[in-house]
């Protein structure tokens, strides 16, 4: 995600950034030991629901045995909405369950919030797996955050119940918050199928057919989740970016801003890649919009939201760098994964210095010595306040998220490049990126990699922009 103003209330009067090698390429198809949705979805336009018809086939167990199976249900937060008020939707929205099934047997469910239990009829034991099926109907807020239907436009983020992360740790179910994005999946395998009132086209994770369908099939493998836009109002420009096609979405109203935001996505794309790594996907969708209260942009697998323009030196300019910093997430976050409420640093501070990057050598625009400021800032943030910028996304107050998150980070591997230079510093993203596609990494993998590839011993300098150590 990019926030909108970050700290720029606690960097005074600065303008800036607004805020929130080896090309190998790998495969994007079927047949791991992936979980597998089949989703069937109806959108009832009038009355602002989707109907869905699930089926989740379980990864087989790899070891221990297994007894339930836990699901989050995100639209629920937009029920009795229990965060910042500016946030909160103006019609509230939810999602509710039934005729769930294990294997074709009946089976209750226990709903929390945004947490869904199934029970198993049995156990799972190593080398087997279940197949989940149920029925949903989800009630879209209007306002929503990510998750909201505005106009002739629904915006389904989130939209279906998304099967929780098991590992070392166990399930993972923590809570929502409206600070950073608190989402945790694996990479997955979908088929959906969307039947949509006449006239509206479906923008999607999956490579989409550029027509308005009333029933459209789509399939995408090996993606951390599956985000769709059901839309009557958006028009579409395309463009090859090396072996991927780039589509650039608009409004009448955000007409004018079609052609340099193209170009920007382009250009970012190709930047990434030859820098971090071959993107593996065929398609990317950049859907310019508003997406709720603070966000100014938001990456999905294979799709990113962006506002059309934000405040620069230079006046009112199209947003090219929450583009180029949704787009960036495709690499941190999107093929390389983390537990974004674990560790968030991880996917937006490398996000934040790679849309900085761009920044610098693509649009001359030097934020330096802005950078350094941020240093000493946190600084002094970090003796105030005590918290450094590699918590879990709970411990930070709304207003030093940004900053600690974000900016922190990318300033420290601005200074990594005054230390080993840049091209060791692409060498370890590089690294990083092809060690860990389709993975989850955490910091210390990071820091594994980075201590290897420099050929030195980097450990202390990471725990001195990241834990504010020595
Ligand atoms: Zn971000």
């Amino acid at each position: 995600m990019k926030r909108e103003l970050l700290a720029t209330a606690l960097l005074g009067t600065i303008t800036l950034p607004f805020l929130c090698n080896i090309n190998q390429t790998f495969a994007v198809e079927s047949g791991t030991n992936r979980p597998t949705y089949q989703i069937d979805a109806t959108y009832l336009e009038k009355k602002d629901i989707v109907k869905g018809h699930m089926s989740v086939t379980l990864p087989e167990i790899r070891n221990g045995i297994q007894n339930e199976v836990y699901f989050r249900l995100y639209p629920n937060v937009f029920q009795d909405w229990k965060y910042n008020k500016e946030a909160k939707p103006s019609k509230e929205g939810h999602i509710a369950i039934s005729h769930v099934k294990v294997d074709g047997v009946k089976q209750s469910a226990t709903i929390n919030d945004t947490v869904m239990k199934v029970r198993l009829p049995k156990p799972l034991q190593k080398g087997r797996s279940a197949k989940i099926e149920l029925d949903y109907k989800l009630y879209l807020p209007h306002g929503g955050t990510r998750l909201n239907k505005y106009k002739n436009t629904a915006f389904l983020a989130q939209w279906y119940p998304m099967l929780a992360v098991k590992d070392k740790d166990g399930w993972h179910t923590e809570p929502y918050t409206t600070t950073g994005d608190p989402f945790y999946s694996t990479m997955s395998d979908f088929d959906v199928t969307f039947h949509v009132p006449k006239g509206y086209q479906v923008i999607s994770t999956a490579k989409d057919i550029h027509q308005t369908k009333e029933n459209v099939h789509l399939q995408q493998y090996n993606v951390r989740d599956f985000v769709a836009v059901l839309t009557k109002d958006y028009q579409v420009l395309s463009r090859e970016s090396g072996t991927t096609r780039v589509n650039l979405w608009y409004t009448n109203t955000t007409k004018d801003v079609s052609e340099p935001l193209l170009n920007a996505a382009v250009d970012g794309l190709r930047f990434y890649g030859n820098r971090f790594g071959h993107y593996p996907y065929q398609e990317v969708d950049v859907v310019l919009g508003e997406t709720g209260y603070g966000i100014a942009g938001m990456e999905y697998p294979g799709l990113v939201t962006s506002l059309p323009k934000v405040p620069t030196s230079n006046g009112i300019s199209p947003a090219v760098n929450v583009v180029v910093h949704e787009l960036a997430h495709q690499w941190w976050y999107g093929v390389v994964g983390n537990n974004q409420a674990k560790e968030p640093w991880l996917d937006e501070g490398l996000t934040t210095f790679s849309e900085f990057l761009y920044m610098q050598k693509r649009m001359k625009q030097d934020d330096a010595p802005w950078l350094k400021r941020v240093a000493i800032k946190t600084d002094e943030i970090h003796r105030s306040a005590g918290i450094t910028s590699a918590q879990r996304l709970y411990d930070y107050p709304d207003e030093l998220y940004g900053i600690m998150v974000y900016l922190r980070p990318a300033a420290m591997m601005f200074a990594l490049m005054d230390e080993i230079g840049e091209k060791k510093v692409m060498k370890i993203l590089n690294t990083y990126y092809h060690q860990y596609q389709f993975k989850i990494a955490t910091t210390s993998d990071f820091l594994r990699i980075a201590n290897q590839v420099a050929g030195k011993n980097l450990t202390p300098f990471f725990e001195k922009w990241l834990y504010f150590k020595g």
